[in-house]
């Protein structure tokens, strides 16, 4: 006889597919259906035994009395919010009937935390148990049928008494002990076995086939859990099964936790709190903590053509205050309000909110579940970078449901000289708390390449991100020292460090100024060597922004700002338009445009990229050019017909061998016919692969130029991801590795004649300046707000000592030695 799973909440049942997190969607954890809540409260699907209730509230797993096992796991990444917003009703062990509250969750305060709301509904013993029909794709009331089950004819596994048992011993480091997601890995890894294995946690155990007994195992992050197998690939399974649970799964470690594999931080002073460097600078003042304020939404609509106007009505007064401001503000700015722009008219989002307002839903409440959707889909991902750009979502987020409730939606203003100390930020409340002008900023997370950062750098705003909830100890008022060139903040100075720093910051300030008066003068260092510096552009604003520094040309013109967060590839017209603004801004001088860098870190949704293993290494670049010759040809040719001809350099970036820069360099030539130029024009590669590092001179006998992007050269030169917070502190472009390839680089590239510039973020690092020369770069391209002072930099050196400054650190073990060299070396040349 069919078993009978009734709906244990109301909502929108959905296939599995559609949960935006691969162990559900790829049912690692089991079959079953999802279901988009309307309801706030889990009740029994049927009558048995409540097997598990996680400590946090969050998911509950029950047993029928035919032995069915069934997990209802409520909202994605849910785990984290360690119980806020559920109020369990029941105890692991309790025997309920079908349709008994399980648990109670304030809807609001969970989709505020989680990425998504979506609640799976998971038959986790599916070798016992076959899923005959199901609901999906309509409403359905709580207590009606969402599943029926029969029995599955396979033969269930029994832990038997033969053959001899191995067992290790493996302490756990997930943050959240063995949660349904890692329990969902763990039994896709042991199913691989045909071993039996089982999982020992003091007097509990096991099946690691089982989800649900390893929820039951209850077990916490630090936990010594002993691996038990027998069989014919026992060893092999061992093996496997500890490698995954010593592992963080992907859960992200604790930043306690031995085994997680954050780099040595630079070393800490007693009572200092460490962060990684979004923005260079120094900043001294009190701190002023942001208080967030959740936006509470209705959750039921007065009628689906209200909450529509409603919704439209919020959509558009957002959409014309981003747009006021991407018109007035310049820059970086303007850049992340265009991409604002985009999302609010995203026409994902607005199907996502329809369907929910459809469902009965209120403006708001569809608006939020919509986003965080995307957000989950962004996570699920795994890509660093991509999450990072789920502030942008939640930014908007936030300012659509300001609108329709009536709430604040940006953050109030911090007094004039204060550090702003806050758990996260969004783009537009930094713009906001910018005009107040902070001395400062100090987040808990945050990531290096959010938004947030890049915007932190475009105003020289000094900024400090993922220094953990060790900064929630600060206090409104606490006076803080924040160095962002160490990468570390000192609350509550003592008299004497508050002096020296107070000190350096006046010197800076005063390089700085005298710096800003000789920007417009050529740049040669003190013994006569010509040293060019250049600007990094993405935008004409920036190009505006960086001739006012005194930039010399643009050293590299990311030609992505043009094809990213749209639609269609921009048309050969529009693109030859954009650099002809850039050209002329620059009035004459040289502009390096970058052919598209998209593919790994920023995908682009028009062209067709297969989902990758490792995007990183995969087709990027380059690479993509090659692989879409269209998209490759319409930007040459784009590049190509700015006057006046030459004026515009063309760079290929994530070059990897001599063979690309010749199938480039065909094309150049064949469209130049083409286009009837006769006047040559310049072709250089990026450096930044170890490949390209290592064979800069084969490189430069088919190249102009070679310039170094020490961004990605450090991410594959120490094999971390430039964009994941939990090695952030270990990308560091000073590192002696990277230092070695780029003496490497420069060396062989000067035999072929070739001259040697370094785009990447190490050039606009007031420290590495001295090194790069002394390395022999003879440009270097910076952010705009950099160039005035990195010239003044390269003005106070001889080649000899930076010579002999580049040659000690690239002795150095670490980069935190390099770091420290520079420092002493500033101390005596300035
Ligand atoms: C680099 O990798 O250093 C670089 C300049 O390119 P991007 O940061 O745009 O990848
Ligand atoms: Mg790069």
């Amino acid at each position: 006889m069919a078993l009978i799973i009734t709906s244990p909440l109301r909502g929108w049942a959905a296939q599995l597919d559609s949960v935006p997190d691969p162990v559900f969607a790829q049912r690692m954890m089991g079959d079953g259906v999802a279901i988009q809540p309307l309801g706030d409260t889990v009740c029994a699907p049927f009558d048995g035994e409540v097997v598990t209730l996680h400590e946090s509230g969050h998911a509950v797993s029950l047993r029928s009395a035919e032995g069915a096992e069934v997990l209802i796991h409520i909202g994605l990444d849910t785990v984290a919010l360690k119980g806020r917003g559920f109020t369990p009703l029941v105890a692991a062990g309790t025997m309920v009937a079908r349709g008994d509250p399980l648990i109670r969750f304030d809807m609001d305060a969970v989709a505020l935390g989680a990425t998504s709301l979506i609640t799976p509904v998971i038959v986790t013993n599916a070798e016992a148990f076959t899923i005959t029909r199901r609901t999906t794709g309509r409403a359905v009331g709580a207590h009606e049928e969402l599943m029926a089950l029969a029995p599955a004819k396979a033969e269930v596994r029994r832990w038997s008494d033969d053959g001899t048992v191995i067992e290790e011993r493996v302490k756990l480091i997930l943050p959240h002990g063995l949660h349904a997601r890692p329990a969902a890995r763990l039994g896709e890894c042991a199913r691989g076995f045909e071993a039996e294995i089982h999982i020992l946690h003091g007097d509990k155990r096991g099946d690691a086939r089982s989800t649900v007994a390893l929820l039951a195992l209850g077990t916490r992050l630090g936990d010594e859990l002993v691996v038990q197998a027998r069989g014919s690939d026992a060893e092999a399974a061992l093996a496997a099964i500890v490698a995954l649970l010593g592992s963080d799964m992907g859960e992200g470690a604790p930043a306690a936790a031995p085994a997680a594999v954050v780099p040595a931080a630079p070393a800490l002073g007693a009572g200092q709190i460490g962060g990684v460097i979004a923005s260079p600078g120094l900043a001294m003042g009190p701190a002023a903590r942001l208080r967030q304020t959740a936006i509470a939404v209705e959750r039921e609509g007065k009628g689906s053509d209200a909450e529509r106007t409603a919704l439209n009505a919020a959509r558009s007064e957002v959409r014309s205050r981003i747009g006021a401001r991407a018109e007035s503000e310049g820059g970086s700015i303007a850049a992340v309000m265009r991409a604002h722009l985009a999302l609010i008219d995203d026409p994902e989002l607005i199907a996502g909110a329809e369907a929910r307002i459809v469902m009965g839903s209120s403006a708001g409440f569809a608006w939020r579940g919509a986003i965080h959707d995307q957000i989950a889909t962004l996570k699920a991902t795994g890509n660093a970078h991509l999450i990072e750009r789920t502030d942008d979502l939640v930014d908007i987020e936030r300012q659509v449901l300001a609108v329709l409730t009536g709430a604040p939606a940006e953050a109030a203003a911090v007094p004039a000289g204060a550090i702003l100390v806050a758990d996260d930020l969004l783009p537009s409340q930094l713009v906001t708390i910018a005009a107040s002008k902070p001395a400062g900023i100090c987040l808990v997370r945050g990531g290096p390449t959010s938004h947030v950062a890049i915007l932190c750098a475009g105003m020289g705003l000094p900024a400090l991100v993922a220094m953990g909830d060790a900064l929630d100890t600060i206090g409104d008022g606490t006076t803080l020292l924040l160095d962002a060139e160490a990468g570390h903040v000192t609350p509550n100075p003592s008299l004497a460090d508050a002096d020296t720093f107070a000190v350096r910051l006046a010197r800076r300030e005063a390089r700085r100024r005298a710096a800003r008066a000789s920007a417009d003068d050529d740049c040669h260092t003190a013994d006569g060597v010509r040293i060019e510096l250049f600007a990094n552009l993405g935008s004409v604003e920036d190009a505006r922004a960086a001739a006012a520094q005194g930039a010399e040309g643009s050293g590299l013109v990311r030609s992505e700002f043009l094809f990213l967060d749209r639609d269609q590839a921009p048309s050969e017209d529009e693109q030859h338009a954009a650099y002809q603004g850039i050209a002329d801004a620059l009035s004459g001088k040289p502009v390096i445009v970058r052919l598209l860098d998209v593919g790994g870190d920023k995908p682009a949704a028009y062209i067709p990229f297969d989902a990758e293993e490792n995007p990183a290494l995969g087709l990027r670049g380059i690479r993509v050019g090659l692989a879409h010759r269209d998209l490759l040809e319409s930007q040459i040719r784009a590049i190509l017909r700015v006057q006046p001809v030459g004026q515009c350099r063309i760079m290929l970036p994530m070059v990897a061998s001599v063979a690309e820069v010749r199938a480039v360099r065909e094309v150049v030539d064949r469209l130049r016919g083409e286009l009837g130029i006769e006047t040559p024009v310049e072709v250089g590669v990026m450096v930044e692969t170890p490949a390209a590092a290592i064979t800069a001179d084969l490189l430069a006998i088919e190249a102009d130029f070679l310039s170094i992007g020490t961004n990605d050269l450090t991410q594959y030169v120490l094999a971390m991801d430039r964009g994941n917070p939990a090695v952030a502190s270990g990308v560091d472009a000073m590192h002696p590795a990277v230092l070695r390839m780029i003496a490497e680089t420069c060396a062989r590239a000067t035999t072929k004649g070739r001259w040697v510039g370094v785009c990447g973020g190490l050039a606009s690092d007031p420290a590495a300046v001295p090194i790069l020369v002394g390395l022999g770069a003879t440009e270097l391209s910076s952010v705009p707000g950099f160039v005035a002072e990195a010239k003044a930099i390269v003005r106070g050196l001889t080649l000899a000592d930076a010579r002999a400054h580049a040659e000690r650190a690239l002795q150095c073990g670490s980069a935190a030695e390099v770091r420290a060299l520079a420092r002493a070396f500033e101390e005596k040349t300035r």
